[in-house]
């Protein structure tokens, strides 16, 4: 076979790096790579898949090189996942080695990336030919193309980055794509599911497969780092969401769904389109979004989004204090949270915060404000993070004189501080630790309330629930003390 008709994805993120989400069991498959190896075959280029999901180093990747034997090598992270975006270094040391194995091996390297998009010059001097800045499906396209072709000038394929005579060059942005459902749907028979499957049942006890509805974002909040998809909003349409769903059902048997975009159904009548279809189709799923609380206010809405399906909404309600959210530009208040997340509740959806400390000139009431809101709304779960700088944003310009040497995190659960703030790093893990034993301390007197109010009414579910304040309760007390000794260091 003709070498340059030859392609070996991959992605750098590894589960068994990044210990938190290890230990959580519940991975995602790389939904982005699958779209540019679509793309690719689509265009009569072969194709196939090393997912280094499960795998434990980077150097298991030469097997798939040496048996494929591909003129491309492309490292194409999955831009719709967040962990990706989080630029952890144990991944980017992962991508640096492949890349450098993959030229020993005479492969032209790609790599596309969150994290190569900010660092492409770091990408290139470890041995990628091209990094490709931003939304990279058409621009692998042209760029392949171009070198089968015997090209050699890439000055005119925008999106690019190389080195030419050893100095990085950038070209022209690529205009983002606005009809998505041009795009062929993700090539997921490449992905080997069923290590995915046991590890969902083995530690939810369900099955959950993700699908991008859109790409991008509108909003503005300032730490927000949006390198791949930008600053634009594209939905496909509700027809083809649901071509993919029936896919995906018919192949995979999945329970729930993980619909990634950055904000679902941000598109006037789109939802109440999309639950109309689901209705039609009898198709049966549960699934989880992010949105934001100032697009939950409508009950129309929200019921079409629980009719459809949706059981689980993230909100980013980062703080409790309106000085805070003002300072990122989150552009709510938290008013809305609460409006919103009651709305959720009567609607049988639960409710799930972001939670973000650390924020530049957050204090110690914000703090105490953030604490109170969690207390009073009792979310359905909480994903507590510090402040991260990420290139690119507003915020990172803001704190990059004061950054220290470190810049990124090693995995997710780091949540090192890197740059001075209020409280010193510890005291923000101790913070986080803290904040979870008084949430479930919390969660756990309410479920004893109810219990008390409705003795006939109980299960053995709830009577467990409720029997953990006597858990949560004292442990809630000892981080609170752990922590008052940390303020006063
Ligand atoms: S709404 Fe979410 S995705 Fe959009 S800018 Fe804010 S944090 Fe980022």
């Amino acid at each position: 076979m003709e070498r340059l008709n030859n392609i070996l994805f991959t992605h750098s993120y590894f589960l068994r790096f990044d210990p938190k989400q290890w230990a959580q069991g519940q991975p995602y498959p790389p939904l982005g790579t699958l779209y540019a190896a679509s793309l690719m075959r689509q265009n009569d280029y072969q194709v196939s898949l090393f997912d280094t999901m499960f795998t434990h180093t980077p150097d298991e990747v030469v097997a798939a090189i040496d048996e494929t034997h591909p003129g491309f090598f492309v490292i194409y992270d999955d831009g719709f996942n967040y962990l990706t975006k989080m630029c952890l270094t144990n991944m980017r040391e992962a991508a640096f080695k492949m890349c450098k194995m993959a030229k020993a091996r005479g492969c032209k390297v790609i790599v596309s990336s969150s994290d190569s998009t900010d660092r492409f010059k770091d990408y290139l001097q470890e041995g990628a030919d091209f990094v490709i800045i931003g939304e990279a499906e058409h621009t692998l396209l042209e760029l392949a193309n171009a070198i089968k072709g015997g090209v050699e000038d890439f000055s005119g394929i925008h999106g690019l980055a190389y080195l030419q005579q050893q100095t990085p060059v950038k070209t022209a942005a690529r205009p983002v794509l606005k009809e998505l459902d041009t795009l062929p749907l993700p090539a997921w028979d490449l992905v080997d599911i069923t290590p995915y499957r046991e590890c969902w049942l083995k530690h939810k006890g369900y099955f959950s497969l993700n699908i991008g509805t859109t790409r991008g974002c509108p909003f503005k909040c300032n730490w927000c780092a949006k390198p791949i998809y930008g600053n634009r909003y594209n939905s496909r349409s509700p027809e083809d969401v649901i071509t993919e769903i029936k896919l995906l059902k018919d192949n995979f048997k999945m329970d729930h769904i993980w619909f990634c975009d950055d904000i679902f159904g941000l598109k006037p009548g789109w939802v109440t389109q999309f639950a109309l279809l689901v209705e039609h189709e009898n198709l049966k799923f549960r699934y989880k979004i992010q949105s934001r609380a100032d697009l939950l206010l409508e009950e129309e809405t929200v019921r079409a989004l629980a009719a459809s399906g949706c059981d689980n909404v993230w909100i980013g309600a980062e703080s409790g204090s309106q000085k805070v959210l003002d300072a990122m530009d989150k552009g709510i208040s938290v008013q809305q949270i609460f409006t919103a997340t009651q709305l959720m509740k009567k609607h049988g959806i639960k409710p799930s915060f972001f939670i973000q400390f650390g924020y530049p000139g957050e204090t110690k009431e914000d703090i105490t404000q953030t604490i109170g809101m969690i207390n009073n709304l009792l979310p359905y779960e909480i994903g507590i993070s510090v402040s991260y700088p990420l290139p690119g944003t507003l915020f990172y310009e803001r704190v990059k004189a004061d950054l220290q040497q470190k810049t990124n995190w090693t995995d997710s659960d780091e949540m090192a501080l890197m740059f001075s703030n209020t409280f010193s790093t510890a005291y923000y893990k101790q913070l986080h630790r803290y904040v979870h034993q008084n949430y479930h301390a919390h969660l756990a007197k309410y479920n004893l309330v109810k219990l008390l109010n409705s003795p006939f009414k109980t299960n053995i579910k709830l009577i467990k629930k409720a029997a953990s304040v006597l858990y949560h309760a004292p442990a809630m007390i000892v981080e609170r003390y752990k922590l008052n000794q940390l303020e006063k260091a």
